[in-house]
């Protein structure tokens, strides 16, 4: 069935000739087409098409069923919105039936039909809708001797007000030819006759055997009779017995009288002997059997009139002709017609049929079913104009020649035209062949034939419109104009400045009418320029004729249907593509216009660049950084790399790694400790490896000429997977057969990010102080040589190399004395450790599973590995690039308490906090050095002093079974200081991790002068911070009796149920219930209880919001080590998975960036960073800050450098570091003979180059202790000047 609307339509003249043309006996002959429903066949000049009838076709001659049939009753009455006309008709030759409906109220949104005297409608245009097959018909509605229907179809107006749907049903005849049998083979009741004669010579004397047009002259009678009956009552039965009956029907015809409906009757006879005696009775007309017992009748009238003379006479009956009230019915009756001389004995020709049209149109009837058909099927247009051009020629009009010439004038081709072109490249116009071969076929004919340049030109634009291909259409209109070209027909030189190009290009537009050449010249100038705006705007206003747009920005959004203006061009363009694709030229100008308004509003060089030509590989702007390409399941890779990027430190080292490479002689391996840790060689070569990738990505972020590139899977597991944790998973892996659960399996679908980390440690005692978080510090989980077997630690750190862990201790410190806090159930011994860490699985060599075990070797085998990456957390992640960073590189000096390595990454990422423990003889100290600092959003949410006071702030923890006083300061601030908010929480209740939305609020600039180390214990700093501790700790009680007083769990205050106590009480005071006493005092006691807890509460109140705006207040003079946001990495979705991004600020432009994978785009309303509040859209989880002193030397948003490379193959000379172990250093000119592929867009060299930033500046005595620190002094905490 089809359901959808056809595109081609016909008029309704056409419409009711295919109608009288279509037999659906014969359908098969003409290929299976179907005249009525199918689409007309095109015509490609003569001989093409068989004949549009066969011989044996009927070309009906149709007949009404008056009492079936409601048509207007003249050419003037109109329908309305509740008319329905239908004309029931029977064709007098083949006897099908056809019901034709006109159905004006189904539509009923449409208010005005189409009518002869409406000049762009006046006629009906239909378009099949629906068609069923008799299969179709029968299986929908079952089979029906009421309803024999073989063919339904619908058609809708295409008149945009025009209601109309016509509906055609066919069917056979009542009587098929096996019901006619039984009485309209002569031989056969010949045969029928003369038996029964035999049988009872006597009974039938002097008859003879029936003849046809006798016996439908009984059925005929029978069935009148029936009709005419008043009721049921007075029905007639047929005696069976009866001569007539025995002679003409006997007893072989009783399938036929049961179809009729006829029903047999048995009466006991008199004489029983004779058996009893059978009857028809007369079939009861019924609403169901009306109709069918009347076209019966229609039928046997016709096949009377077709028996022949000889069997006698007959009444005549007369048949009225239906057509005149199809005509009516449609809206054409009598529509204006051409006077021509009529050859019948011509067909129509086949181009009148492709256009819905009829031959005796006049010429304007013509045009208008041409056009209407046009606008329903403009991919065919070009074969319309074929016909209609064929057919003004044969008709010699004059206006319709008229009509051709507008037609080509305005760019339409005909379908011939669109072939030629097509042949011209050799080319099959139904070729599918890309864009882009035809444009090679261009290209290299007019290389190999320059003189035919203007022909091919003209048939590749052919080629263009039928393909409605801008890039066809791009190269054919020779859009392309070189610099120098450009230069040249401005009449200007390289070092002209913007403006006067500007004003020498309307000079010349006030000379030459090529506005459009003049305005590509300014592109092209404008984007050697970087997009020089100002040559953008001058060559838009100059394509735009009056120099600019009235169209507002906002209607342009909407009028290319884009919601959101904060969508990245590539997006805007992709809008604009497809709506403009396949438009009318006159929608695609309006849509051209609302692009430019945009690219114009957004400063967009590459919109600018896309409406000059489409096909423009447009070069990324050397002012944007780069985006990079998602490659799967890379959770926050993205984020993180483009992060390192902005780093000047980091990024520097990276595309300078030759000079800081680690050798890998025994001698400097042996010395080599990161963190506390040794390291060994295939660790550092690892590490080196991935330096060398990063390397790779950092120069294509730098000088790729595309808008984003793609990291490369190599480098993706090397970032997010550490040594240790590929080598937890294979064993894991291996020993259960389907590795470790992962959240795409059980969620049956791809999982895009990351499992959410592992869950906390379950839950904090309920307490008054229960603001006291455990949190995840590194002071918990000391680890001095880097075994974590056995300790129970928390999970966040669990994997990360040990140096993050890592203590600079002293003399007073021991690794057996860690401290644990009081509070948090870490100290309960039953705690079971399995909770966070399952125990390690022994490696099993299982048979037919081989252990890898060389981790240098390949890639990571499979996608298993991609989905443990994804159960990694971020902090992890980023402790496992520091930690392959460092390894890769070598110490710029030796820390000499710890043996530790000094270097850029440390120098630029680490802080320390000095942990103060209040012992019973002393006061201990701890140096603990950090990459960033773990917050949590609390239970409500918190700003970010709230957050880090929970690191820093006092507290009580256990040592020793004592209980002592704690706390810690920052006693080095980090160049970048990263702060970690940990929203993965967890439910005890379900024991599940989730996801902590509450905010934490963060503002761009954030002052750590309130942490900031002494080293006195009683200086200004430590007097107001023990100050604020105080005020914390008096809050707390009063937070907590608050609440008690509010009694939120029960959800009834004490208040309210003082109250409520109070008010119960005094009624039954009142009522004196016998046997209850009440203590008269009793009220009054409750009463003063009640003014007491109010004014409680009341004092609470004013005490908490006096505590809160001191604690607030108390640093806010204090504003020395001031730091400045510039990344916050964002998480949208649950815990188990999501999707990430980065905001990173540009300091230089003062612009904050997204960076979307592939999309880097201004953030214009810098609320959607600062007011992530949880919610649907995305969550902050990860903020940098930089020391404000120093920005320009550690970041830098947009490091580019674009340069024309010339490097189009993808194989280059690459010393093989991986399988040599080559400790030397590189020397680019080298030949190697070792190849490497290399998968980058635009491969550069492995090649030292200057450093850009001053060695001096991280050199390793710019780590140093902070003894000599004094209160207010200017230098910070790492000994360097503020
Ligand atoms: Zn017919
Ligand atoms: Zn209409």
């Amino acid at each position: 069935m089809l359901i959808r609307t056809a595109p081609t339509g016909k008029t309704a003249p056409r419409l009711i000739n295919d109608l009288l043309d279509h037999d659906p006996r014969h359908a098969f002959m003409h290929g299976g087409r179907n005249l009525l429903a199918d689409p007309a066949p095109r015509f490609r000049g003569q001989g093409s098409l068989g004949p549009r009838k066969d011989k044996m076709d009927c070309r009906h001659k149709l007949m009404k069923k008056e009492h079936q049939t409601n048509a207007p009753r003249s050419e003037d009455e109109r329908p309305d919105d509740s008319t329905e006309y239908k004309v029931a008709a029977y064709c007098s030759a083949c006897l099908y039936h056809f019901d034709v409906t006109a159905n004006f109220w189904k539509r009923n949104d449409r208010k005005t039909p189409c009518n002869l005297s409406d000049e762009s409608n006046p006629l009906h245009h239909l378009r099949l809708a629906k068609s069923q097959t008799s299969k179709e018909y029968k299986e929908k509605h079952g089979m029906d001797k009421y309803d024999q229907s073989i063919e339904a179809h619908s058609f809708v107006c295409s008149g945009t007000e025009c209601p109309l749907v016509v509906d055609i049903k066919i069917s056979p005849p009542r009587l098929n030819h096996h019901m006619l049998s039984y009485i309209f083979d002569t031989a056969k009741l010949d045969a029928r006759g003369r038996r029964e004669i035999k049988n009872d010579p006597e009974r039938y004397s002097g008859m003879a055997p029936i003849k046809p047009l006798q016996a439908l002259g009984y059925l005929r009678q029978y069935l009148s009779d029936a009709k005419g009956a008043k009721s049921k009552t007075e029905l007639k039965k047929i005696a069976r017995r009866n001569k007539k009956y025995m002679l003409t029907f006997a007893d072989e015809c009783d399938e036929l009288f049961e179809y009729l409906d006829f029903v047999a009757i048995e009466e006991p006879s008199s004489e029983p002997e004779d058996g009893p005696n059978c009857f028809w009775q007369l079939p009861i007309i019924t609403d169901i059997n009306r109709n069918f017992i009347a076209d019966v009748l229609h039928e046997i009238d016709l096949l009377m009139v077709m028996r022949p003379q000889d069997e006698g006479s007959r009444t005549t009956v007369y048949h009225l002709p239906a057509l005149k009230d199809i005509e009516r019915s449609l809206g054409c009756f009598d529509y204006p017609k051409r006077n021509r001389t009529v050859d019948l004995s011509r067909d129509e020709h086949p181009y009148y049929i492709s256009l819905g049209a009829v031959d005796d149109f006049t010429d304007k009837y013509l045009e208008w079913a041409y056009e209407r058909q046009c606008e329903c099927d403009p991919s065919n247009k070009p074969y319309y104009l074929d016909c209609l051009a064929d057919l003004a020629n044969g008709r010699q009009s004059a206006d319709l020649q008229t009509r051709l010439v507008m037609a080509t004038s305005a760019g339409e081709l005909g379908l011939k035209a669109i072939e030629d072109s097509y042949r011209y490249f050799n080319l099959n116009p139904d070729s599918v062949e890309g864009d882009g071969h035809i444009m090679g076929l261009y290209k290299s004919r007019i290389e190999s034939a320059p003189r035919q340049k203007d022909e091919a030109r003209e048939c590749l634009l052919n080629i263009a419109k039928h393909r409605n291909s801008e890039k066809i259409e791009a190269l054919a209109n020779d859009k392309t104009m070189s610099f120098e070209e450009a230069l040249e027909f401005l009449g200007i030189s390289v070092d002209t400045a913007s403006d006067s190009i500007e004003a020498s290009a309307v000079a010349l537009s006030l000379e030459s009418s090529d506005k459009a050449k003049i305005a590509r010249a300014l592109r092209v100038i404008a984007s050697q320029r970087s997009g020089d705006f100002t040559l953008q705007r001058a060559a838009a206003a100059m394509e735009s004729g009056s120099g600019g747009s009235t169209l507002d920005v906002g209607d342009a959004y909407n009028r290319l249907q884009i919601g959101s203006r904060g969508v990245p061009d590539e997006i805007v363009f992709t809008y604009y593509q497809s709506l403009s694709n396949g438009a009318p030229s006159g929608s695609k100008d309006s849509y051209t216009e609302a692009l430019r308004v945009i690219a114009l509003d957004r400063q967009s060089n590459f919109l600018l660049r896309k409406l000059e030509d489409p096909n423009a590989d447009v070069q990324a702007s050397t002012s944007e950084p780069v985006g990079l390409d998602n490659i799967g399941n890379t959770c926050y890779l993205n984020s993180l790399l483009q992060y390192y990027y902005t780093i000047n430190p980091v990024r520097d080292m990276v595309i300078n790694f030759q000079q800081h490479r680690m050798g890998l002689n025994d001698e400097d391996i042996k010395n080599k400790r990161v963190g506390g840790r040794i390291v060994d060689k295939s660790e550092i070569i690892k590490a080196q490896k991935f330096v060398e990738e990063l390397h790779n990505l950092f120069e294509n972020l730098k000088t790729a000429s595309s808008r984003s590139v793609k990291p490369t899977r190599e480098l993706a597991e090397l970032t997010i997977f550490s040594s240790a944790a590929v080598a937890d998973f294979r064993r894991a892996s291996i020993s259960s057969p389907h590795g470790p659960p992962n959240l795409s399996s059980i969620m049956d679908g791809p999982v895009y990010g990351p499992q959410w980390p592992p869950p906390l440690p379950p839950p904090l005692p309920t307490t008054v102080e229960e603001d006291i978080e455990m949190i995840d510090h590194p002071r918990n989980k000391i680890t001095e040589n880097g075994d974590d077997s056995s300790e129970a630690t928390l999970v966040d750190l669990d994997q990360l190399p040990p140096s993050y862990g890592e203590t600079t201790g002293n003399e007073e410190s021991s690794p057996g004395d860690d401290a644990v806090m009081v509070n948090g159930e870490d100290s309960s011994p039953d705690r079971p450790s399995a909770l966070e860490k399952p125990p390690p699985i022994p490696p099993r060599n299982k048979s037919g599973l081989v252990i890898q075990t060389n981790e240098n070797k390949d890639l990571l085998p499979n996608d298993e590995l991609w989905k443990f990456g994804s159960q990694q957390d971020v902090t992890e992640v980023i402790g496992n690039v520091m930690f392959r960073l460092q390894c890769a590189i070598k110490p710029t000096s030796i820390e000499e308490t710890s043996g530790a390595q000094i270097d850029i990454i440390r120098d630029t990422f680490f802080g320390a906090n000095t942990v103060y423990t209040q012992k019973a003889q002393s006061l201990e100290r701890k140096t603990e050095a950090w990459p960033s600092i773990i917050v949590f959003p609390g239970k409500v949410g918190r700003d970010i002093y709230e957050a880090l006071d929970v690191v820093y702030d006092e507290q009580q923890v256990e040592i020793d079974n004592t209980t002592v006083p704690q706390y810690a300061s920052l006693s080095k601030l980090p160049p970048i200081l990263q702060i970690h908010i940990q929203r993965t929480d967890f439910d005890h209740e379900t024991h599940r991790a989730f996801k902590n939305r509450n905010p934490v609020v963060f503002p761009e600039t954030i002052y750590l002068d309130r942490y900031v180390d002494t080293g006195d214990p009683n200086s200004a700093i430590m007097r107001r911070r023990r100050e604020a501790w105080g005020w914390k700790e008096l809050l707390r009680t009063l937070e907590a009796r608050y609440a008690a007083l509010k009694n939120d769990q029960a959800q009834i205050s004490v208040l309210d149920a003082l109250s409520a106590t109070k008010d119960f009480v005094s009624n039954l005071q009142e009522e004196e219930i016998e046997g209850i006493e009440v203590d008269p005092a009793l009220p009054e006691a409750l009463e003063e209880r009640i003014s007491e807890v109010a004014a409680e509460l009341e004092a609470i109140t004013g005490r908490i919001n006096d505590l809160r705006s001191r604690i607030q207040g108390q640093f806010i003079d204090m504003r020395e080590y001031e730091y400045k946001l510039q990344s916050v990495f964002i998480h949208r979705g649950e815990a188990g998975g999501g999707h990430y991004w980065i905001y990173i600020y540009d300091f230089e432009h003062d612009i904050w960036r997204e960076y979307n994978d592939e999309w880097v785009s201004e953030v214009k309303d810098r609320r959607t960073i600062f007011e992530h509040q949880g919610g649907a859209g995305g969550t902050p989880y990860y903020l940098v800050y930089v020391k404000s002193s120093d920005i320009k030397n550690l970041v830098n948003a947009v490091c580019r450098d674009v340069q024309e490379v010339e490097v189009t193959h993808t194989t280059e000379e690459w010393p093989d570091l991986m399988e040599n172990g080559v400790s030397a250093a590189l020397n680019e000119d080298e030949d190697s003979p070792e190849m490497r592929h290399v998968e980058h867009a635009k491969p550069r060299p492995l090649r030292p180059k200057p450093s850009v930033i001053e060695q001096s500046a991280w050199e390793a005595d710019a780590w140093k202790e902070n003894e000599g620190l004094k209160d207010g002094a200017k230098v910070d905490a790492n000994g360097k000047p503020w």
